[in-house]
């Protein structure tokens, strides 16, 4: 016999962390709530693994970056668990879960059983050895994950530093992005090489790439596109000493970053619950669709895109706290909560470079801004509605703009003006609506005042203007009558 809770979390990642948040927000009761993580710490803000973890000074560690600091929020650490009544199990592997009974057996043979199960297992990377490279496991080829990889990647590079050594980062993505910034950051010449024409190829055009590619070729990161790795040459010790490209080029290498992609963490439920797009098909609840007692959040879920009216999986931290967050809302209070309505949202920052993106990417893509000042973005714009926003170098309020646009998707009349007003447009559409308030009832009401309450816009000062002219001829005109009368 194992234990049993009202609700169980599958994994102890950044959705975890947020779920947790929100489950004492709503009030859980001390003892219905349990974590299970393979990890050996409680949950964390895994983008930190890329950015500050890899800093040569001042590197943000552990417990520096628990959830849910990533919000603006309180850092959670075992003792908020352990206060708040969540039974936080670290360290601990689930090999199976059976669904229909509601339970889960750990990997030192505990079956726990569970009313309510909430899969959180995000994603595994995708290993070199998968495409029959071997030799991907030597010590100095690092992927990024976890904080275990992460403290792996900087004992790496100071091994790499200490030789004068080199890197190649193997992938073109957010992840090769980021640690070809941090490897260069740690004074280690870096080459990154990967398939496609441009780097992140999943969201960029060649046009917006082309100013990331340049800003790293100007730090000295060398780029090896449209190419991939074929094999490794290793030394006695199996140190992996020369990356071989497809082409048959070589690259001396002391250290290797491989960031190609993830996995999903579904293969427990494979066969038990409902699939799509390689994860776990939930309702607008994140309630499976095919098991009401399971829910699943974060890069495992694959949940109707409400705006788009399409189903998506996404692999995004936005979406990871978001989605727990509403989970937990469905479990705590089903009836009061509507559909989960996301908007996409991502964000990366490399150097001293940072952007961030909402809505999707499709359609044509309109470039504003100046390049050369670091400041520029683009919109997509999809049968005549602006559907998704870009910016580099954008303040709050702009950001918060471009979300308001990607959300409020207006209609786009003349790309060239939109690209001539460039963030104007989107600022302009989060002006504050006036109140539709007509200027005669405005000036007529009963207290016998003149002016909006919210700053008039220049029509109403014009037409109030007008008003208050009409009005003073017209009570000199009675006025005069009236003496004339008399
Ligand atoms: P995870 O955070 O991966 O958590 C899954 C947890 O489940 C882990 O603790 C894992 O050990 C555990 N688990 C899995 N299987 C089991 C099992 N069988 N038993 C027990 N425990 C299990 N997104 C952005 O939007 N912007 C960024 O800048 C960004 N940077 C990133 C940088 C890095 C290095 C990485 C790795 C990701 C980054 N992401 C970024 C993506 C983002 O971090 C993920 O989308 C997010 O963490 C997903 O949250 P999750 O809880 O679904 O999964």
């Amino acid at each position: 016999m194992g234990r049993a809770f009202k609700v169980v979390v599958l994994g102890g990642g950044t959705a975890a962390g947020y779920a947790a948040s929100e489950f004492v927000k709503l009030g859980v009761h001390h003892g219905d709530l349990c974590i299970i993580s393979e990890e050996s710490v409680a949950p964390y803000e895994r983008p930190a693994l890329s950015k500050g973890y890899l800093l040569i000074e001042g590197a943000a560690w552990l417990p520096a970056f628990h959830t849910c600091v990533g919000t603006g929020e309180e850092r959670h650490m075992t003792k908020w668990y352990k206060d708040n009544g969540i039974e936080l199990v670290l360290g601990t592997q689930v090999k199976a879960a059976d669904v229909r009974a509601r339970t889960l057996l750990t990997a030192a043979g505990e079956t726990i059983s569970y009313k309510f199960l909430v899969i959180a297992t995000g994603a595994r990377v995708l290993k070199l050895e998968e495409f029959g490279v071997t030799g991907a496991d030597a010590h100095n080829v690092c992927y990024l994950r976890d904080v275990q990889d992460a403290a792996h990647l900087v004992d790496q590079m100071a091994a790499c530093r200490k030789v004068e050594g080199k890197a190649v980062v193997i992938g073109g993505g957010y992840i090769g992005m980021e640690c070809a910034a941090a490897l260069h950051g740690n004074h280690i010449p870096v080459t990154m090489v990967f398939p496609e024409h441009h780097c992140m190829a999943r969201l960029f055009t060649p046009e917006i790439a082309a100013f990331y590619e340049t800003y790293y070729g100007k730090k000295g990161v060398h780029f090896i596109k449209g190419n991939v790795m074929a094999s490794f040459e290793q030394d006695e010790f199996g140190k992996v000493t020369t990356v071989v490209l497809k082409d048959g080029r070589k690259i001396a290498v002391d250290l290797v970053v491989v960031g190609i992609g993830i996995h999903p963490n579904v293969d427990l439920f494979e066969g038990q619950l409902a699939m799509e797009k390689g994860g776990i098909r939930v309702d607008g609840k994140m309630r499976s669709v095919s098991n009401h007692s399971v829910y699943a959040v974060g890069d495992v879920a694959a949940f109707p895109l409400k705006m788009y009216d399409d189903v998506r999986r996404l692999e995004h931290v936005d979406h990871a706290r978001k989605s727990a967050a509403h989970a937990v809302q469905a479990i705590m209070s089903s009836n009061e909560v509507g559909d989960y309505d996301y908007l996409p949202y991502f964000y990366s920052r490399v150097f001293t470079l940072s952007w961030q993106f909402y809505g999707e990417n499709v359609g044509e893509c309109i470039l504003f801004g100046d390049h050369s000042a670091s400041k520029f973005g683009a919109f997509w714009v999809h049968k005549g509605q602006l559907v998704g926003a870009f910016l580099e170098g954008g303040s709050k309020a702009e950001y918060a703009a471009l979300a308001r646009a990607a959300r409020q998707r207006p209609t786009v009349d003349d790309t060239r003006l939109l690209a001539m007003e460039g963030m104007g447009f989107a600022m302009a559409l989060t002006e504050p609506v006036p109140p539709r308030v007509s200027l005669m009832s405005s000036i007529a009401t009963a207290d016998g005042h003149l002016f909006l309450t919210r700053p008039p816009s220049w029509a109403i000062q014009v037409g109030a203007g007008v008003a208050v002219g009409v009005a003073f001829v017209s009570l000199a005109f009675w006025y005069g009558r009236r003496k004339k009368r008399r």
